[in-house]
């Protein structure tokens, strides 16, 4: 194809398209009468809480059953968002002062909130190009210190999670499996969410399928799960009629807990919700993959490494330019072109513009920043082995040359057609012109 004729829409040329792609939500596009029905099903039966009342309609707890037969794991939680879920994982692995937590450089902030909520230690590992925590940066980087890792799926696949588990295993490391962006993928025939020791989900409106707020805890370990149960809500586990067990529950497991419980007006949004995810991860496959195959051939621009293709949940393109200035040139001639949403949406963005998924823009990281005037938890006893350890850019010199040069395409779950070709003829329009 020839578009160097072709003027860029950034020098007065005509764009590609006018209209805005639709919103990359995925989820949202999948909301029917389904959803409707089961909320209103709540609402008559004027039982929006889980545990007791009225004449529950067990939304809740249809999702988890669902989610245990579908993803074959033993436990499953609802929770209230992907956040708590994270902090509710690490304190089941008895994560605290005295230890660090491994995770990666190309994350989302929630990851590291849990950590240092839990006054302990963040250790970043750098990742690798499947913009995912690299095996060989993650053995250089554990310490006796080591109590767990974070293994994100970041951005809609997981990267060499068969290794980083063998090394865990290997250093008796707990994994917490971060699934919030890799709902419906799978790995090797696998389901992501099944490799860790805990893993969690998030139906904030961003992921594979939401309720506006929401997360789910997974694990085979009855003894992980029992501690995540009461860690959830209060503390405690609750009897056969939903009634918190203060005096009765096995001592083992009166903990400390907090207030995370899932509803069931949000469980009813999920249940119907959890029907479409494969249809949802499917559409997306096909859109993400039309659009790569078109782009592969492009000389100068290359792709984030997807080790098992076939399981991409397909909710991400990541892709790369040979340096920074080049990036930035074809980002802003690519919105030129008319790749953009409305609104809140950023469908086609730089990495520069992705804030707290670098490790680097959260700053109360980088200051070592506390909730009291005491430091902690940098400046406990137990964590002086971390005094030394540092957040800045330059840290990680992966996360910091791909954040320079790279660009995401959010891959919306209704795109048609048109819209796929569209996104591939100003890819090529505008690398024909910046891509030297
Ligand atoms: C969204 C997200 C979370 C947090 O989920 P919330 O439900 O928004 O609290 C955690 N980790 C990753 C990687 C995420 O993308």
């Amino acid at each position: 194809m020839i578009f160097t004729d072709e003027k860029l829409a950034i020098h007065g040329g005509s764009p590609v398209r006018t209209q805005p792609l639709p919103e990359e939500s995925s989820g949202i596009h999948y909301f029917n009468d389904e959803e409707i029905r089961n909320v209103t099903a709540v609402l008559q039966a004027r039982s929006p809480f889980r545990f007791y009342g009225p004449q529950v309609q067990h939304m809740c707890d249809q999702l988890e059953n669902s989610v245990r037969e579908k993803f074959n794991v033993n436990h499953v939680i609802g929770v209230s968002s992907g956040t708590e879920a994270l902090y509710i994982g690490l304190a089941a692995c008895e994560v605290g002062p005295g230890d660090e937590v491994l995770l990666p450089g190309y994350l989302w902030t929630s990851c590291l909130n849990a950590i240092v909520r839990l006054g302990a230690i963040p250790k970043l590992v750098d990742i690798d190009d499947t913009f995912t925590m690299s095996p060989i940066d993650l053995k250089k980087k554990i310490t006796k210190h080591s109590k767990a890792l974070i293994y994100i799926n970041m951005s809609g696949a997981p990267g060499h999670i068969d290794k980083i588990m063998a090394i865990a295993r290997e250093h008796g490391l707990r994994v917490v499996e971060d699934n919030a962006q890799a709902f419906g993928a799978t790995f090797n025939g696998k389901s992501t969410g099944t490799f860790g020791d805990i893993a969690i989900q998030s139906f904030q409106i961003n992921k594979s399928i939401t309720s506006g707020e929401g997360g789910l805890i997974m694990t085979n370990d009855k003894h992980l799960y029992s501690r995540c149960f009461g860690i959830h809500d209060l503390g405690y586990a609750r009897n056969e009629i939903g009634i918190l067990m203060d005096t009765s529950c096995d001592e083992m497991y009166h903990l400390w807990g907090c207030g995370a419980r899932m509803s069931e007006l949000h469980g009813a949004v999920l249940l119907a919700q959890f029907n479409k995810l494969d249809q949802i991860v499917k559409h997306m496959h096909r859109s993400k993959y039309t659009i790569k195959k078109e782009l592969e051939t492009i000389p100068g621009l290359s792709f984030r490494t997807i080790v098992d293709t076939e399981g991409d949940s397909s909710s991400f393109l990541i892709f790369a330019l040979p340096n920074s200035a080049m990036c930035d040139e074809f980002i802003a001639a690519m919105k030129a072109e008319g790749i953009k949403g409305r609104g809140y949406g950023k469908p086609l963005i730089s990495m520069k513009e992705w804030g707290l998924h670098w490790y680097f823009n959260n700053k109360s990281l980088v200051n070592k920043k506390s909730l009291t005037p005491s430091g902690w938890p940098w400046t406990l006893q137990e964590n002086a082995f971390a005094k030394e350890y540092h957040y800045d850019k330059g840290t990680l010199p992966a996360c910091d040359d791909y954040w320079a040069r790279a660009g995401l395409l959010k891959v919306p779950s209704n795109l048609e057609d048109g819209d796929v070709e569209d996104i591939i003829r100003a890819f090529k329009k505008v690398a024909s012109h910046v891509i030297k």
